[in-house]
């Protein structure tokens, strides 16, 4: 009855859990929701009357210039024709594996990797193939003895305080994985989301702007910024690369939410824009710290971790063999959420051995509460499993 392709659709645990999450009694680590108290009022009364009507499917030009601007700021050779406006960049994940994905096509991506690109590759048939991640990035070895084995069609990176890792790139690593990116001509798709929200000096400089020719796409965000709910994001794509992704949109949805274009374009043109940003960073870092230092109240014995410079993640390695599910089941009859780490790796891993832990949705309080209950559940796995291996003995 279906179309083929649907039988490798796959539900996300995430958006599963997202209903459950957003009962007030739950404290969750699980999403990555955006503070909603930390998010910039919605005014629409100056709405111009023309928004109401069709626009052009590569945006509307207000906020594709301002955009243009913000990226070639960070160095990445970019005018204004070259940014297309999509429905978050969940939608620029979309357009590019439609651009680039058959069934059987290597893919190439971190592991761990964002879900929902994994969720959307694996829809149109993606072999993957997985870049193990140290707290510098990929080894650009690695990537360079991968491509010549199995030669990508596409290369899909986070480099910025990763999802879900938090880990972000070291210079030299971007350096080295540029050049092999352009040395090789293999696409690169950089999805930079967490880019703004960074709470200490980190070497944030993205591939895409060490790169002079080839095939490339930098996706950014405003959900993480500004306001989720209005699903504006964009693609800046190489010359080789931007009227396909235009023709392929045109296909999805002829064009992006003009009202909350609009609303974007004023936002990030406004005087209050910088201060925000700076607001935003002052309340996450402070969610960050806190999570830290109950990891260090409650979790010193259990696992590990590297506090992250910015994102919205902690990525907690547990140092016992832990059944994540049964922990999952059990955190979330004591009200507590979080991600197996299970679910962010492209092919199926049986044991990550890791917990996503989200700091920007709960306050202070609720997060030292939330990791003392999570601990809690841990160590009764823990006893519980020593206890049967005893008896067995
Ligand atoms: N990429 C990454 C790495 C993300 O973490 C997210 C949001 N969680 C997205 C893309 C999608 O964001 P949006 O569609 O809201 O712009």
């Amino acid at each position: 009855m279906f179309s083929e392709r649907v039988e490798r659709l796959t539900s996300s645990l995430i958006r599963e859990l997202l209903a459950l999450t957003q009962q007030p009694e739950v404290i969750s680590f699980a999403g990555g929701l955006p503070a909603a108290e930390a998010m910039p009022a919605l005014n629409l009364a100056e709405l111009p009357a023309a928004m109401r009507q069709y626009g052009p499917t590569e945006g509307e030009p207000e906020l594709r210039e301002r955009i243009a601007e913000h990226v070639s700021g960070l160095g990445v050779r970019c005018q204004p024709e070259q940014v297309l406006i999509t429905s978050g960049s969940q939608q620029g994940l979309d357009l590019a594996a439609k651009l680039f994905i058959d069934k059987g096509t290597p893919v190439a991506l971190e592991a761990p990797s964002y879900l929902a690109a994994i969720q959307g590759f694996r829809l149109f048939g993606a072999r993957f193939l997985e870049l193990p991640l140290t707290a510098q990035g990929i080894d650009p070895e690695e990537l360079r003895r991968l491509i010549a084995r199995d030669r990508p069609a596409l290369l899909y990176l986070i480099p910025t305080f990763q999802n879900p890792s938090g880990v972000c790139y070291s210079e030299a690593v971007r350096a080295e994985v540029a050049q092999i990116v352009e040395e090789s001509e293999v696409p690169l798709l950089e999805d930079d989301p967490y880019r703004e929200l960074v709470y200490q000096p980190a070497d944030r400089v993205p591939l895409c702007a060490r790169l002079e020719h080839g095939h490339w796409m930098m996706m950014g965000t405003f959900s993480k910024t500004g306001i989720p709910g209005l699903r504006i994001g964009y693609v800046v794509a190489s010359e080789s690369l931007f009227p396909y992704l235009v023709r392929l949109k045109q296909c999805t949805d002829l064009h992006s939410n003009r009202i909350g274009q609009w609303w974007n374009a004023r936002f990030l043109g406004s005087p209050e824009y910088p201060a925000h940003l700076e607001r935003l960073r002052a309340f996450y870092r402070e969610r960050r710290d806190a999570m830290a230092e109950g990891l260090e109240r409650h979790f010193r014995d259990l696992a590990e971790w590297n506090v992250p410079g910015g994102g919205l993640f902690f990525w907690v390695r547990l140092k016992h063999n832990c059944d994540a599910h049964a922990l999952l089941a059990k955190a979330l009859e004591r009200k507590v959420a979080f991600m197996p780490g299970e679910a962010f790796y492209a092919n199926p891993t049986p044991w990550s051995g890791c917990m996503r832990l989200n700091f920007s949705h709960a306050g202070a309080e609720r997060i030292e509460r939330g990791l003392a209950i999570l601990a809690e559940v841990i160590r009764e796995q823990l006893a519980a499993r020593s206890r049967v291996t005893s008896v067995e003995m």
